[in-house]
């Protein structure tokens, strides 16, 4: 057996560790560029929380709060252009999973050069970083993509229609605070996508070919929390589910940064980059499709999700692995995320060129194996 395993360098869970940042900042950087999703930190005070925390620090600040939900490769380059012409010697993100990503972005090229286009997987000209990056401290605010602990940004391009991945070891977090308290403010349509998309990282990471002990072991006690999703759905401000989702979140990040994903991953990904669906919400509407998928060829991995997230015993393996399936079914519908994609009024003829979008690492990691073809095949029946 032969693996290697890789998280950021500190990691800080758990209410109230926001306030950490007073000491945490001054240690990596005396300027930061700090990346928001557009001005929702500021409205609901966490930006005047971090200045009061930072009086008398001598930390200089420079925000750049023009993240895309789907960043793409320009506002990367952008962002960095900023922080070299500030002189910043750090960089921090404050959001969901797009403003990690963004920074992250940043932190890598604004030591590396270059154009980011030329690192993505699939789509670059092969280009990898060499030097370290600007120290990077992600704090999320959506539970969530688990971006804080992971190697990769994502970025999109909708002319480019692709989806991929900046990839490095160095482009882990200094320091992640993950701090539960600051998702109470998530609208309830946003919880719901994002939760399922920690939850379909957990299952994914679990269930792929490229599983460790030690992702395998973490993934499985996440997922016993999973439930809680309905929680925070149902009361944005029950803090103790907030909590159990931020916990999913941030596991589901080290699992798929040391395990990878699966299908739905690799689905949504096309989605995204064609139609601009949500990566959360893309994630949540292939899951139970994708196991189905899956169930024959690994049903006792589907029966411990199922005895994870039913909290139930089961009589026979595929009984639990059935009930993990209609399980996230009901949780999905529940939170009103559609079961399927005829909304997106995908036509038969664009299949071929959204089954070859989706085909990325991701879809290496699938217990089933099809060829693009037969991905089109696939989703021809769920459009
Ligand atoms: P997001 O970053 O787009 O945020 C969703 C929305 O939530 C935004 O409108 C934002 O303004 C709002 N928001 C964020 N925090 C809030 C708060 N505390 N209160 C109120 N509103 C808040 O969505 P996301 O799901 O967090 O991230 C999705 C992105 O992450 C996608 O681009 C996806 O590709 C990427 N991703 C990256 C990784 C990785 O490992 N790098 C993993 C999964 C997903």
């Amino acid at each position: 057996m032969n693996f290697e395993f890789y998280t950021s360098g500190q990691i800080i869970f758990g209410r109230g560790s926001f306030n950490r940042l007073k000491e945490i900042m001054p240690k990596y950087g005396k300027n930061y560029l700090i990346a928001l999703n557009g001005d929702i930190m500021l409205r609901n005070g966490v930006l005047e929380r971090l200045e009061k925390l930072l009086e008398g620090t001598g930390t200089q600040i420079t925000y750049f709060s023009d993240v895309l939900a789907e960043p793409d490769p320009e506002t990367v380059q952008r962002g960095c252009e900023i922080a070299l012409a500030n002189n910043c010697d750090a960089v921090m993100a404050i959001g969901g999973g797009s403003a990690i990503d963004t920074a992250k972005a940043i932190a890598g090229l604004a030591t590396n050069g270059g154009n980011i286009v030329d690192y993505l997987e699939g789509v670059g000209t092969g280009k990898i970083i060499t030097k370290d990056t600007l120290p990077f401290i992600a704090v999320p605010t959506t539970s969530g993509t688990g971006a804080e602990v992971t190697k990769n940004a994502v970025i999109s391009s909708k002319e480019g229609k692709y989806k991929k991945s900046f990839r490095s070891e160095k482009l882990l977090a200094r320091v992640a605070i993950v701090d539960p308290e600051l998702t109470i403010s998530v609208p309830r349509a946003i919880t719901a996508r994002t939760g399922m998309d920690a939850i379909t990282q957990l299952i994914e990471s679990y269930t792929t070919r490229k599983a460790n002990p030690m992702t395998s072991a973490l993934a499985i006690y996440a997922l016993g929390f999973a439930p809680d999703l309905i929680k925070a759905y149902d009361c944005p401000t029950d803090i103790d589910a907030r909590e159990s989702i931020s916990l999913c979140s941030l596991i589901s990040g080290i699992t798929l940064a040391n395990s990878g994903l699966g299908a739905a991953h690799g689905i949504a990904a096309g989605l995204g980059a064609i139609y601009g669906v949500p990566h959360g919400e893309a994630c949540a509407m292939l899951l139970p499709h994708i196991m189905r998928l899956n169930l024959d060829s690994c049903v006792p991995l589907y029966a411990h999700v199922g005895r994870a997230i039913c909290k139930k015993a089961f009589s026979t393996d595929l009984a639990a692995a059935e009930a993990a399936v209609l399980e996230i079914q009901n949780m999905c519908a529940y939170m009103q995320i559609s079961l399927d994609l005829k909304h997106l009024n995908i036509k038969q003829e664009d299949l071929i060129e959204l089954a070859e979008a989706s085909m990325g690492s991701s879809m290496s990691g699938n217990p089933v194996q099809l060829s693009v073809e037969q991905w089109a095949d696939f989703l021809a029946k769920l459009i």
